[in-house]
Parts: structure tokens; C-alpha cells; sequence
């Protein structure tokens, strides 16, 4: 009896979420205010997320200074990763970490659309020459089966709808479950990462964005980036919500 409660009322919710989006104006998922144009975010909201102003072309790295475009930082100059160029919008601090969060875990429909869309238009504005196709990083299925979903490719959903660009989910797979990266220098976590993604049919594109919610340390959007070129394809890109320092 209880079980059928739970199931009317989830059914009672989604139902109620489909008709409210239907019927009203977006809201703002973060306070219920009115959303800004056609976005689930307020005003007030939107100009208090941590958006990186100025940042390294490659890697997406915060700088701290508007030194004007085509600027690189002292690591990618010094040593320049396997990826050409990247695109994030936050940094990596509590904001940023709750809507990553309740991406991952709430719902995830509502955040994806939101945090899609707003990568969509740091891509527009940025002139950002669009790829071929979007790669969302793939999970590994056993992660996917515990989710149920990979958030990157609900991230990568609305970008590709903007843009009007497919989405690659059969050309890499993760073959290899890493252990979470927390912890670990930057040589284990390249270590790690080694052979945890394979190309596994060809990929005719030229120039790839690969999508993740999140890059901590460069070392997965690096990994792919290397397996992807080895392929092949000529320019990889990041894009990404949070850029963790
Ligand atoms: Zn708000
Ligand atoms: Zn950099």
C-alpha cells in the first residue's frame, strides 16, 4: 500500500513539474523567481553564479587579469595539453558545486537545460568555431546503470539542439572505472587516467568538442583528447560548467 503511495506520488510530481513548465513562464531553479528570458534562473541568480570572466584559451584555467583574448597560462605555455581549446563557465565554488550536484542527482532535466543552454551561449559569444560533433565523456556503464543517466550527455543535449550538431555516444566508450581523482598528484592522476577510454569505431569527424560537467584536473578531457587525435581528429575542444583550479 505504502509502495503504491509513493509511486501515485511521483507520478503526482513529474505530472505537476510537466504542467507547470507547460502553463508558466520558466522559474528560477535556484530561488522560484520568475527565470531570465526564456531560462529556469533569475536575474539576481544569474549575475551571483561564479562566471569566469578571463581565462586561458586552452585549458580554461581562471586568470585573474583582463589581459585581452588569445592569452594562455604559465602551464599551458610551458607544457601545452593534448586539447586545443576549452570553453567552462564557472568556477569551481559552492555555487557551482551545488548546480553540479543537483545536476548529478536531482533533476537532472530541469539543470540540464539550464546549464546547457547557458554553455550554449558562452559558445555563441565567445565565437567559438563549432566542431563536427559534441562527445559527452563517457561513463563507465557500471556508473550508468547506478545514475541512470550521463549527466554530460544531458549537458550536451540542449548545446547540440542550439547548434544543430550530433552527438557522438558509440564512438568512445570508458573501458576502465578510475578511481575518483580526490587526492591524488597530478603524475596519478595521469596514471589513472591511461587506457580508461577507448575509440572504439571511427570517428569521421575533424574537430571534436568533448562535454563534461565538470574538469578538475585536466587529465580525463587530456586522455581523451590523446585517444581521439590518435584516431584521427585534428582539434579537440573542452567545454564544461565548472573549472576547477
Ligand atoms: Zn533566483
Ligand atoms: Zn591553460
Amino acid at each position: 500500500m505504502n509502495m503504491d503511495i509513493n509511486i501515485l506520488n511521483s507520478l503526482g510530481a513529474a505530472l505537476y513539474r510537466r504542467l507547470i513548465s507547460t502553463v508558466y513562464p520558466p522559474r528560477c531553479v535556484l530561488c522560484g523567481s520568475p527565470g531570465l528570458n526564456d531560462m529556469d534562473i533569475c536575474e539576481h541568480c544569474y549575475h551571483d553564479l561564479p562566471w569566469i570572466e578571463s581565462a586561458c584559451l586552452q585549458c580554461a584555467i581562471p586568470l585573474a587579469n583582463h589581459s585581452g583574448d588569445q592569452l594562455k597560462c604559465g602551464q599551458c605555455l610551458r607544457k601545452a595539453p593534448v586539447f586545443d581549446r576549452s570553453v567552462s563557465l564557472f568556477s569551481y565554488t559552492e555555487e557551482a558545486i551545488t548546480l553540479v550536484h543537483r545536476l548529478k542527482f536531482n533533476e537532472k532535466l530541469a539543470y540540464s537545460r539550464l546549464l546547457g543552454s547557458m554553455l550554449a551561449d558562452a559558445i555563441d559569444n565567445n565565437n567559438i568555431e563549432l566542431p563536427d560533433c559534441i562527445l559527452p565523456v563517457p561513463l563507465y556503464k557500471k556508473r550508468l546503470r547506478q545514475r541512470g543517466f550521463n549527466q554530460s550527455l544531458e549537458l550536451a543535449r540542449p548545446i547540440a539542439n542550439r547548434f544543430n550538431i550530433p552527438v557522438d555516444v558509440h564512438s568512445v566508450k570508458r573501458v576502465r572505472d578510475t578511481q575518483s581523482q580526490t587526492g591524488l598528484d597530478k603524475k596519478q592522476r595521469r596514471k589513472n587516467m591511461r587506457a580508461a577510454f577507448e575509440v572504439v569505431e571511427p570517428v569521421s569527424a575533424q574537430h571534436v568538442a568533448v562535454v563534461d560537467d565538470v574538469v578538475t584536473t585536466t587529465s580525463t578531457a587530456n586522455e581523451l583528447a590523446r585517444i581521439l587525435k590518435r584516431a584521427g581528429i585534428r582539434r579537440v575542444d573542452v567545454w564544461s560548467i565548472a573549472r576547477a583550479v
